[in-house]
């Protein structure tokens, strides 16, 4: 029997109309471009983002169009999201640290009709607009006074595109598995692989995040996400933090432990989201001035695990981390790691033991663990697997790739991760590795990130990452690469010695380099791949 309930398409236009209604004085805070600070509201939002949509529409786009925003995390940038996905269009966030070569690439193979641009990034676009579609335009995002010179044909000025509209619009129906926004994974090997979202499985995703995280997002609360619009929909935030009623604070493009704690300070967030390698930064910060920004209470880290020490440093201070674990294929929320209450009573040792976990899953999405022929493995915290997963929020075939598509699910339909881990009776889940990052040696498996965990908690250590090099003998063997604090000469010696009172002998790395810097993926992770072709195969990186 069917049940006698209406069925109004889930769409990603409600939130901001919620939003407006519910929370109209809820803000929006940002750092322009134009070198100011901005401040706005849902409810004045509301209003822009149905001028945006008149104007979206006297351009030509229609339901299903691809229109693509190169931009930091700014107001404009967010009325970007809500005006296409609005009328039906599919809004493509580019990774402005994509080379050059993935850049033409997704922006041919997502036939983008208009690309909106900051001003900072207006030099990339000229460069390469001789491989861009012949009838892409560019529209720029800032004011008629800020407009710049530039040699690009009818480049079109962000606000005039707003100018004179109407501030209502009657957002249109379509069925909720409509498309709405698409973003490409980088990818280690082979070409970008797009994840198209649509407005049910992008609704959903916002409220689990909500009903998941609700000490942070809930009305009254400072959010900053330092994690891109560019990346992810930034973790889900630009829907999640109006649908909860918490302000928005975005930091455009200044995302140094400096600017950030400034801005931070100023603006009371209370909680900030994004990769270790930005919490290193603000923590640097955070020594130095010997105090926390005012009202800051909490951390969402994710991307790539978080160290032991990390959590430790936050924790110390009174600072809440969240771990959390998700991918571009998920939307990306797939576990976080908020203690339930029975665990905050732990002695602090325990309890950063626990939240180096990757943490529970959130609602709607399923998780297994696989041994090599496809077989489930216990969930018994101490077998690690291939990570699968399925749900409402997670892809099920990459844009228009058959190819990549038909390599990443099993027979039952569930998502391939590439990740490792082994998940306890509690649920938790434990990332142990990326299948392509695990280091085989003598036909036993070493975990990089154990490895880093423990080389991290050395004081004189800023940053580090093991990777595999090949070794005649035991196949591969782990070659450690540290970045020393500044102030500091940690010595190999004890980097070793620190690791073999805590590991196997075997698992111990034979060699240790010293440098100045990690490079970084795209998406501000360390490029392990990088790393292995300068040390493990001696080619150019
Ligand atoms: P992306 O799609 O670029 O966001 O990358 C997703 C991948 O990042 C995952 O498959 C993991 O390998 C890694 N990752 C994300 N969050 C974490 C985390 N908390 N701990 C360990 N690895 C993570």
């Amino acid at each position: 029997m069917k049940g006698l309930m209406m069925h109004r398409p889930l769409k990603i236009a409600d939130i901001i109309t919620f939003a407006a209604d519910t929370y109209p004085s809820s803000e929006i805070v940002s750092v322009r471009t134009e070198g100011d600070i901005h401040r706005t509201t849902y409810k004045e939002t509301s209003a822009r983002i149905s001028k945006l949509a008149h104007g979206l529409r006297k351009l030509g786009i229609g339901e299903g169009d691809r229109v693509a925003t190169l931009a930091w995390n700014g107001y404009r940038h967010f009325e970007l999201y809500y005006a296409i996905s609005g009328i039906g269009a599919v809004c493509h966030t580019i990774n402005p640290r994509l080379s050059a070569e993935q850049m033409i690439y997704i922006v041919n193979h997502a036939s983008d009709r208009l690309l909106f641009t900051d001003v900072t990034f207006l030099p990339i676009i000229e460069r390469l607009r001789p491989h861009f579609p012949d009838d892409l335009r560019v529209v720029i995002m800032t004011d008629r006074a800020h407009m710049p010179e530039t040699p690009l044909d009818g480049a079109l000025c962000y606000e005039e595109v707003l100018e004179g509209e109407a501030s209502d619009f009657d957002w249109p129906d379509f069925p909720e598995d409509q498309a709405a926004g698409l973003c490409y994974t980088s990818g280690t090997t082979g070409n970008p692989k797009g994840t198209l979202y649509s407005h049910r499985s992008t609704v959903l995703h916002a409220l689990s995040q909500c009903v998941t995280i609700p000490k942070t997002l809930q009305e009254g609360k400072r959010i900053l996400p330092v994690v891109p619009l560019f990346h992810v929909n930034a973790w889900g935030l630009p829907y999640g933090a109006p649908l909860s009623g918490a302000s928005l604070i975005f930091p455009g493009g200044a995302l140094d432990g400096k600017s950030l704690f400034d801005l931070m300070d100023r603006e009371k967030v209370y909680s900030a989201w994004g990769v270790p390698t930005v919490w290193l930064g603000l923590m640097n910060e955070i020594n130095q001035r010997g105090r926390l920004p005012e009202g800051f209470g909490d951390i969402v880290v994710g991307g790539s695990a978080a160290s032991r020490s990390l959590i430790e440093a936050f924790e110390k201070m009174g600072v809440n981390v969240c771990h959390a674990w998700g991918m571009t294929e998920m939307s990306p929320l797939g576990t976080q790691c908020n203690l339930p209450p029975e665990m905050a009573d732990l002695p602090f040792e325990k309890r950063v033991d626990r939240k180096q976990s990757q943490g529970r899953r959130v609602f709607g999405v399923d998780m297994k663990i696989v041994d090599d022929e496809g077989r489930r493995l216990p969930h018994d915290g101490k077998t690690s697997g291939h990570l699968y997963v399925r749900g409402n929020t997670i892809t099920e075939g990459y844009f228009e790739d058959p190819e990549a598509t038909n390599q990443v699910f099993d027979k039952e339909g569930w998502f391939c991760t590439g990740d490792v881990a082994a998940i306890d009776p509690a649920g938790f889940l434990l990332i142990t590795d990326r299948s392509k990052d695990l280091i085989k040696s003598g036909g036993e498996w070493i975990s990089s990130l154990d490895l880093e965990n423990i080389v991290m908690s050395h004081p004189g250590v800023a940053n580090c990452a093991v990777i595999a090099v090949p070794d005649a003998k035991w196949d591969e063997r782990p070659l450690l690469i540290v970045v020393p604090r500044e102030d500091a000469q940690p010595q190999k010696e004890d980097l070793l010695g620190m690791l073999a009172e805590r590991l196997a002998k075997w698992q111990v790395p034979d060699d240790v380099v010293f440098v100045d810097q990690l490079p970084l993926t795209a998406t501000g992770k360390v490029s392990k791949l990088t790393l292995r072709k300068q040390y493990a195969e001696g080619g150019e990186a």
